[in-house]
């Protein structure tokens, strides 16, 4: 089985897949009409984000029966086409499950304890004690909206900080509820009740047609006064201009935010110093980034051997 490689990909997942597979990797980036010279005699692809497996490309691929795509986007990859053709589409999403999680906890603990303020100040010259008073996480209440691979693993981190954990998802089973149980978390029937009893509320969701702007104006009145919010899912999910209104009125405690509207991200919630923003980067470890890798290695192994 031949497997082509069109973007980077660790050292230690190509040779994981040269033990299983006829590989070459392709020195990219490759236009259309070279990827659709190469793939002719593919029986897989592996790109990333930068390849673009188009339905022209599909066209060409007559031996393709699988395209391996590391990670959770599968925005450059027409899946569709793909599908009419009976060609199989992985990605890994599951691989950035500790990454995203352990970032949601340093995000809070950082907002809570006005960690990048105080560094702020520090390398600015003033040894701002007095302002970085900050509030424990043990004892108070954590919400999760979303609560699938990430939002279960952030409950768990939650328990283990002594949090009173909460969690509500839109498509929760009897399955997902032992889960919350057998963690000491509680489910709740909607993302209202989860607002107006968090001290903290992390959003786990995917976009969809309902997520977007899930909180807003009207949510976000229902917070606690000085409530501290975490997105790390997708940018959208938050009205950034009603959670701008929010943290300046004083309603909201603090936010930290992985994710926007518009990335890269330059607005005004960067003026605001509660605020903690990161350029996206939830998964970006480099275990997370492996992970994904090995897991696509064992998927198109499963699927073509
Ligand atoms: P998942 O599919 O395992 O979980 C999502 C959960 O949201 C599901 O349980 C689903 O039932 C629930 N849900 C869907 N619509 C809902 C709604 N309207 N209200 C409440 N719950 C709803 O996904 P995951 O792996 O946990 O990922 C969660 C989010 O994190 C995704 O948006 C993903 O794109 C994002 N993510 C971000 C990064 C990053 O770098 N920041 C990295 C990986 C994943």
């Amino acid at each position: 089985m031949r497997v082509i490689v069109c973007d980077p990909l660790e050292a230690e997942v190509l040779d994981e897949l040269k033990s299983s597979f006829d590989v070459e990797v392709v020195d990219g980036p490759l236009s259309e009409d070279e990827l659709c010279r190469k793939i002719g005699d593919a029986d897989a692809v592996i790109v990333r984000s930068r390849t673009k497996i188009t339905r022209k490309v599909l066209e060409s691929a007559h031996k393709l029966k699988a395209i391996g795509r590391p990670g959770v986007g599968l925005d450059n990859v027409d899946a569709s086409a793909a599908r009419e053709k009976g060609i199989m589409v992985f990605n890994s999403p599951e691989a950035s499950t500790a990454a995203v999680a352990e970032y949601v906890c340093g995000a809070m603990i950082s907002v809570a304890r006005k960690l990048n303020f105080a560094d702020r100040r520090m390398r600015g010259g003033s040894w701002a004690k007095k302002e970085c008073m900050g509030v424990n996480l043990e004892g108070k209440t954590l919400g999760i909206i979303g609560f699938g691979r990430i939002g279960k693993r952030v409950g768990a981190f939650g328990k283990a900080l002594g949090m009173h954990v909460f969690a509500y998802d839109a498509f929760a089973d009897d399955k997902m509820r032992t889960e919350a149980e057998m963690l000491g978390i509680l489910m709740r029937d909607s993302v209202m009740e989860i607002l107006k009893e968090s001290d903290f509320v992390t959003i786990h969701v995917p976009m969809t047609d309902e997520t977007r702007h899930m909180i807003s104006v009207k949510e976000l009145a229902l917070m606690k006064e000085g409530a501290i919010i975490v997105n790390a899912s997708r940018g959208g999910v938050i009205d950034e201009d009603a959670l701008f209104n929010a943290l300046s009125s004083g309603k909201l405690g603090g936010a930290a935010l992985d994710v926007f509207e518009k990335e890269p991200y330059s607005g005004e919630l960067a003026t605001l110093d509660t605020v903690l923003l990161t350029p996206h980067v939830g998964g970006n470890t480099t275990d997370a980034q492996l992970a994904a890798g090995m897991m696509i290695v064992e998927k198109l192994r499963a699927a073509l051997e």
